[in-house]
């Protein structure tokens, strides 16, 4: 378990420092994603996992309409009026916090001048969603200050809105609801069209989950996300014109789409079939988690790997290296890239005897074949939004 006493103390020191009054703390984390990638916006199934590292945020009135925050880890800060006009500005993490606020005008939910600290652990841009876990904790400490008893379903949607209108990232739902509603030892089974869930026990029993970071960011991703989402459009009006009840690749079969193969691109074939098969894994997976069975779990998540890899196209070389380095090594049971791809990291599921020796192995191999130096990131699901 990680220490959150002393995050929350150094929260509330810095608070003392340069405020009157004591404030509320609360946490929320970061996440990863166990299984269930590019199937968001094709209405299906993701599994996320809080994390234990997480974004912590002290929060008082400040007694008029002026509001100050301050970002410990940056030494930076930010003041406005409450009653102001919001808008996105040019210094980037103030905006995670705007668009919050923006949200809860939107809804009408009076707020008031406060000042407020925050710091996080979580890693940023390494795809653990350092700023779904700052919309959170900052919608879910405002909903706590304000007595608003907001839904942490509607403080994750609020977040999303916020990545939207704000950081300008037109993100799914993912991140900021497992944020927001994910608790310890658990992964959530998320329906990204209904928004139905499911917390499932995620006991990792004799293995550790370990990130790899290959810290690229080829700039492909956004092009090819786009080109990605249309593909999969491309490959639902084919199917609907052959079967009813078909509103999105979520409700097709893979029988359906062989059946319509032949009237079928054959780029957009393999990406259908890279989500279909995806949407089936992550309920496969839901029940090998429920059962214990987490070399099921470690092989469920090759494939999608190389589906990822070799149907979906969204892996890199960096990546696709990590994933070899890891199928050479008998002591990690499972390994994919992680998030929309062509850079990030890898989520891998190592055996927690070997953890040393099996870290080394990695990094060595990476560091031989790349020169370059990997960072990992130790993982386990943690707690959602709490208040501390
Ligand atoms: P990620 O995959 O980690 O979500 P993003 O680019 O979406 O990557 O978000 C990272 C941004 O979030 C940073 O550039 C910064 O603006 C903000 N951020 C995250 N953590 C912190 C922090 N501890 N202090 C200040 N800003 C942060
Ligand atoms: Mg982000």
């Amino acid at each position: 378990m990680k220490d959150l006493g002393a995050k929350k103390a150094a929260v509330i020191a810095s608070f003392r420092e340069n405020f009157e009054g004591e404030p509320i703390v609360v946490k929320s984390p970061g996440r990863i994603n166990l299984i269930g990638e590019h199937t968001d916006y094709n209405h299906g199934y993701v599994m996320p996992a809080a994390i234990e590292q997480a974004s912590y945020v002290g929060i008082a009135k400040s007694g008029s309409e002026q509001c100050k925050l301050i970002a410990l880890d940056l030494n930076e800060s930010y003041e406005f009026s409450i009653e102001g006009a919001l808008q996105p500005i040019e210094i980037g993490w103030v905006n995670y916090f705007l668009g919050v606020i923006d949200q809860y005008k939107k809804k009408s939910l009076a707020l008031e001048g406060f000042h407020m600290v925050f710091t996080s652990d979580v890693p940023l841009g390494a795809g653990l969603s350092s700023s779904a876990a700052l919309e959170s904790s900052f919608g879910f400490a405002l909903s706590q200050l304000f007595s608003h008893n907001v839904s942490l379903v509607d403080v994750a949607l609020m977040g999303q809105q916020a990545e939207h209108n704000f950081a300008g990232v037109k993100c799914g739902i993912m991140d900021q609801f497992a944020s927001c509603l994910s608790t310890a030892n658990h992964a959530i089974v998320l329906d990204c069209r209904s928004l139905e869930y499911t917390s499932i026990p995620c006991d990792m029993k004799d293995y550790q989950l370990v990130l790899f970071d290959t810290a690229v960011k080829h700039n492909l991703a956004s092009s090819e996300y786009n080109v990605r989402r249309s593909q999969c459009e491309s490959g639902v009006a084919v199917l609907q014109t052959k079967f009813d009840g078909i509103g999105s690749l979520r409700d097709a079969t893979m029988e359906q789409l062989d059946a319509v193969k032949g009237e079928l691109d054959s780029i957009v074939y393999d990406r259908c079939s890279y989500v279909i098969a995806e949407n089936e894994r992550v309920l496969l997976a839901a029940e090998a988690l429920k059962s214990g069975d987490i070399e099921t779990l470690g092989q469920l998540m090759n494939e999608t790997h190389l589906g990822l890899s070799k149907k979906y196209e969204v892996s890199c070389k960096e990546l696709d290296l990590l994933y070899d380095i890891a199928q050479l090594n008998p002591n990690i049971i499972g390994a994919r890239m992680m998030g929309g791809g062509f850079g990030g990291c890898t989520l891998n599921i190592v055996k927690k005897s070997e953890l040393d020796s099996t870290l080394e192995y990695v990094l060595e191999s990476y560091k031989d074949a790349t020169q370059v130096e990997l960072k990992h990131y130790i993982v386990a699901p943690g707690d959602g939004a709490t208040l501390l």
